[in-house]
């Protein structure tokens, strides 16, 4: 039988991920700890404390001093568990609850809406960032929660929090804002999206992105305790008596390598990574545009940009890993692994298809 490759594949030619290469810190971390199972705290207490040491940390970067949370397996049951709290709060006060979120949230949200037998409604952008006019207009008596992103999966966008968040006070619901991406580059930005600048109650951020720890480590952090409460289940046969969390057993591996991420890089490696990627977002971005490509302006550190048809192909052809956006610009996403050796040989790259295609610019 043909053995698949035993090695995984390097990052060195990957545009399209949110995820890196961890912080050496890090890896070592999540290899220490594979084998705990934080799911288990009474029984695995050392990374128990781990894990609690890690929400302090998000809590620290997150604005909130005495944040509530957990470290999940990723930003996708963050934002599934961030419904279930507005469902379960308002279970008594509605039977038809709807979340509202503008129209660039993560497909994650879709899972949610399904999976709890929630509505989700969308209301359009403007300007690549929600439109308040028509969140406002979404929004009733039995919405649950108003979701607002900080950092788009496809533009790297922000929405404005504090507004969204007092649409969601008007009507009584929760607001939730997904960071997951752009949790660890905003706090070297001058935008309000945090706990400290809005009226928030829960929140996803994920270290197994721009936080540089191992896969899977994501984050939901909430206002206070009693929002997590709201997921409680008793747990019969465990040294502890219930859990929050939406899976069960779950490797130490990701909240060791979140806490030795975040211990090393938190502040200092944090910011000069994301004045590093914001550079090269902005030196990517002019390349194109000096290339004919139209682009959308990179707020944080993403670049999406036209390009022919026939210029991505053949740039995947040559090994690039490149996504594309809902309206087929090519997305670069700076992630820590992407420098600018890397992005000097896919505009060289860019340049010789150009060349030889003599394709239109
Ligand atoms: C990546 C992402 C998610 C989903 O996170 P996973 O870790 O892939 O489950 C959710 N929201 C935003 C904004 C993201 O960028």
């Amino acid at each position: 039988m043909q053995r698949v490759e035993q090695d995984p594949q390097d990052f060195g030619q990957v545009l399209s991920s949110m995820c890196t290469e961890p912080h050496p810190a890090a890896r070592d971390a999540a290899e220490r700890f594979l084998a705990t199972n934080p799911g288990d705290p009474g029984t695995y207490e050392t990374v128990a404390k781990l894990e609690r040491r890690a929400v302090d940390l998000l809590g620290e970067i997150v604005g909130l001093p005495d944040v509530a949370g957990y470290v999940a397996s990723g930003g996708t049951e963050a934002n599934i568990q961030a419904v279930r709290i507005a469902r379960n709060r308002f279970e008594t006060d509605t039977r038809n609850p709807n979340v509202v979120a503008p129209q660039h949230a993560h497909f994650s949200f879709w899972k949610a809406a399904d999976v709890l037998g929630v509505e989700l409604r969308t209301a359009p952008l403007s300007n690549y960032t929600a439109n308040l006019e028509a969140i406002k207009q979404q929004v009733d008596e039995d919405t649950i929660a108003v979701v607002g992103v900080a950092g788009s999966t496809e533009y790297g966008r922000v929405d404005d929090i504090p507004a969204l968040a007092d649409i969601a006070a008007d009507v009584g619901a929760l607001c939730h804002v997904d960071a997951a991406w752009g949790g660890f580059v905003l706090p070297f930005t001058s935008h309000d999206w945090n706990f400290a600048s809005a009226d928030v109650d829960t929140m996803t951020i994920d270290p197994h992105k721009m936080g540089q720890a191992a896969v899977p480590a994501g984050g939901l952090l909430a206002r206070g305790p009693e929002f997590l409460d709201e997921l409680a289940i008793d747990t019969p046969y465990l040294e502890s008596t219930s859990q929050v969390t939406l899976t069960g057993t779950r490797s130490g591996a990701g909240v060791a390598s979140a806490v030795a991420a975040m211990e090393t890089l938190w502040p200092d490696g944090y910011r000069e990574q994301y004045y590093e990627s914001q550079a090269n977002a902005e030196w990517l971005a002019k390349k194109l545009r000096t290339r004919g490509c139209e682009v959308v302006p990179p707020v944080l550190p993403i670049v999406a940009a036209d390009m022919p048809d026939r210029l991505i192909d053949t740039l995947r052809d040559r090994g690039w890993r490149l996504s594309r956006t809902g309206t087929d610009e090519a997305r670069v996403v700076m992630m820590p692994h992407v420098d600018r050796s890397m992005l000097r040989e896919f505009v060289s790259d860019i340049d010789d298809i150009f060349a030889e295609f003599d394709i239109g610019r």
